[in-house]
């Protein structure tokens, strides 16, 4: 139950480009092999936001999820499922929503600031002031350790925190919950229980995190143990009642740094993107057309690297020895901006060649990924259904 999983979700507004792939879809692979890792389709978030443009998200999702598999995602490695297929989600936001103090939601920085940011949106509405805790009950439903985020969605992360700690505060507490957990402890068996108790005391008495982790990691092979025994050992390890729903701890990535056709960000809203598996003449064509040093002006001027987008494009795809054939050249007109923007082409397209080639497995038998989803779904599913047995039992839902 407690064992690293991660979660990561992405909204269907529109098709994936290499900014995607290289700020997320990159680090999805890699952590599928590291980790137990849930990526889901946030449609019900892309509705938060696009509520008026439902098409666009209709569209979208089963492209996002032929990108993610041809990005390299593997089902046989991670579950993919769509958010609005596993209405859990939604039963949880809304018993969480019973326990939210407004002002939490209120103060969540990207509240305001997204309000500020998209004007030509209403966002004044109860689902957006919300998002945040639906993304809490995605989290919290799943029991994920691991929530990798950008530096800008650490305080959603901290009021997932706050959220599950508040819940586990009121609902967590059960009548001789202290005997019970003793018990608990004597299950573990002689030699165990007394490892948990001396690192559980460490950690209540000196503040010890290395005696706290290693109790969790004690608990974590503890396969013999029921459900109910091993929240009970993990609430009172931190001194708490029962531990329903565990904290997630954010993990930190880096943010994108992938430059667009203009060197700005490559972003949508900047029109400068190259779409994962876009037609290789219109990738050659889109950055033959690229704008360059703006002193450039004939082949035998002299540019400068540092002040041209394509330079930017050769730090992710040029080798050292092309990175110095550019810098010698452009400074000394010794090549001109099309032969130096070959290397480029020639690198994205290599990028792109295998993407392409998965991605058509999937549009020549659309069956395999509706089968894939609805695996991911059901495998997403139990694990909801887990959750919200405890929690509605402690909630008092559980009518017999
Ligand atoms: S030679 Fe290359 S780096 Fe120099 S201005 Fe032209 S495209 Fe840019």
């Amino acid at each position: 139950m407690f064992a690293d999983r991660v979660l990561s979700g992405m909204r269907p507004t529109g098709s994936l480009h290499l900014g995607h792939y290289h700020g997320v879809l990159k680090n999805w692979v890699r952590m599928q092999h590291e980790y137990e890792c849930l990526f889901f389709v946030a449609d019900w978030h892309a509705l938060t936001t696009h509520y008026d443009t439902p098409q666009i998200i209709e569209q979208s999702v089963w492209d996002m999820v032929i990108d993610w598999l041809a990005a390299g995602v593997d089902p046989a490695h991670a579950t993919l499922f769509i958010q609005s297929r596993v209405p859990e989600h939604a039963e949880l936001h809304l018993l969480l929503s019973m326990i939210t103090p407004l002002g939490w939601l209120e103060r969540v920085p990207t509240y305001k600031d997204q309000q500020e940011k998209l004007t030509e949106k209403d966002l004044a509405t109860y689902g957006f002031l919300g998002y945040p805790l639906l993304q809490s009950a995605d989290i919290l439903i799943y029991r994920a350790t691991q929530v990798p985020v950008g530096e800008d969605q650490v305080p959603h992360i901290e009021f997932t925190r706050e959220i599950a700690r508040r819940f586990n505060h009121i609902y967590g507490r059960e009548p001789g919950f202290e005997e019970k957990a003793q018990a608990a402890v004597k299950k573990l068996g002689g030699k165990k229980g007394r490892l948990y108790a001396e690192l559980r005391t460490r950690f209540q008495e000196q503040g010890d995190d290395e005696a706290l982790e290693s109790a969790k990691a004690l608990l974590d092979e503890q396969q013999s143990l029921s459900h109910g025994d091993r929240e009970r050992l993990f609430g009172y390890l931190e001194g708490g009642g029962k531990m329903i729903l565990s904290e997630p701890q954010a993990m930190l990535t880096a943010a994108s740094k992938m430059p667009g056709l203009d060197g700005q960000k490559m972003s949508k809203s900047y029109n400068n993107t190259i779409s994962l598996r876009e037609d290789e003449a219109e990738v050659a064509k889109k950055i033959r057309t690229m704008p360059t040093d703006p002193a450039r002006i004939r082949r035998t001027d002299a540019g400068e690297p540092d002040k041209c987008p394509v330079w930017q494009l050769h730090h992710v795809y040029s080798n050292d020895a092309t990175k110095q054939w550019v810098q010698q050249g452009c400074r000394s007109a010794g090549i001109g901006c099309i032969e130096c923007k070959q290397p480029v082409i020639d690198g994205v397209l290599a990028e792109q060649r295998p993407m392409r080639e998965r991605a058509q497995l999937y549009l020549d038998d659309p069956g395999l990924v509706r089968n894939i989803i609805a695996d991911g779904c059901e495998k997403a599913r139990k694990l909801a259904q887990d959750t919200m047995r405890d929690v509605r039992e402690v909630m008092g839902l559980e009518y017999k």
